[in-house]
């Protein structure tokens, strides 16, 4: 079970004159209930990786079993892959687009054909989970702070109840408060709800305490993967 990632090459604009080789034989595995960190600089690969966890990008080459199943074999549901891993991206604008905080974080489990009250029943969980209250449900997402945003953009994910959740630099553009703050509420989701967590970031610092094991991305190769503690040591 889990994520297992097999010789997974994938080149931007492939066969074009602007190629970018983004992933270079990726190999990984991911078991569940594990707490990933994933890190590298700018333009290594991160979002590029974690967008073929979850089906948005296909692989050039290579293969991605999702519980034991090759997400690349005929007739696998695509569409059930993205509500079961969940991807929060970096900029949470991108992700609310209704009118309220309540109802954004129903569009998910509303897109998966729920009754109204399953609907409701997940989005209030779901805002539990990051530690919003009904004050917030009536808001405007537009109108909180950038942390605020983030959960609410974390909530919309978690109402589709994923067993796994990545997270796209959800410390960006946070005050240290705001980004303990997150980091907390991952580490809850992922010791109360046993979720298996990826989380990507550009600072091994930020995510070190948090992780069970990081992986380090460099000109789209993997370049480590072990323990925080051997990690550190190479750097
Ligand atoms: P990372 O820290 O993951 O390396 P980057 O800063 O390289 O992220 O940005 C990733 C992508 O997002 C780039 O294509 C960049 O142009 C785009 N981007 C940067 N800032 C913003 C923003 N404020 N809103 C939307 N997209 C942005
Ligand atoms: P990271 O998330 O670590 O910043 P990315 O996965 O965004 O890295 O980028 C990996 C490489 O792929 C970089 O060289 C980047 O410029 C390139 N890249 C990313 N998005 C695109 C795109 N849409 N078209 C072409 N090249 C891209």
């Amino acid at each position: 079970m889990g994520i297992k990632v097999e010789h997974l090459n994938y080149i931007y604009g492939n066969g074009t004159a602007f190629e970018q080789h983004a992933l270079k034989d990726v190999n990984l595995e991911i078991k569940d209930g594990e707490f990933i960190g994933l890190i590298g600089h700018t333009g290594s690969g991160k979002s590029t990786l974690i967008q073929h966890l979850n089906g948005l990008i296909r692989g050039t080459s290579g293969a991605i079993y999702y519980n034991d199943k090759n997400i690349y074999s005929d007739g696998y549901n695509m569409q059930a892959l993205r509500s079961q891993v969940g991807l929060v991206f970096q900029y949470p604008e991108h992700q609310l687009f209704e009118v309220d905080v309540f109802s954004d974080v129903c569009f998910g489990p509303k897109n998966q054909k729920l009754s109204k009250e399953e609907i409701e029943t997940r989005a209030r969980e779901a805002l539990t989970m990051v530690g919003l209250d009904e004050s917030y449900y009536k808001r405007s997402p537009f109108d909180l702070s950038g942390g605020q945003k983030r959960r609410v953009a974390i909530a919309g994910v978690l109402a589709m109840r994923p067993e796994v959740l990545i997270l796209d630099e959800p410390t960006a553009g946070l005050d240290p408060k705001g980004r303990d703050e997150i980091l907390d509420q991952i580490e809850r989701l992922h010791k109360e709800q046993k979720m298996t967590i990826i989380l990507v970031s550009h600072s091994m610092e930020d995510i070190a305490r948090y992780v069970d094991r990081i992986l380090v991305m460099n000109h789209g190769e993997k370049v480590f993967d072990d323990t925080p503690k051997e990690v550190f040591k190479h750097y």
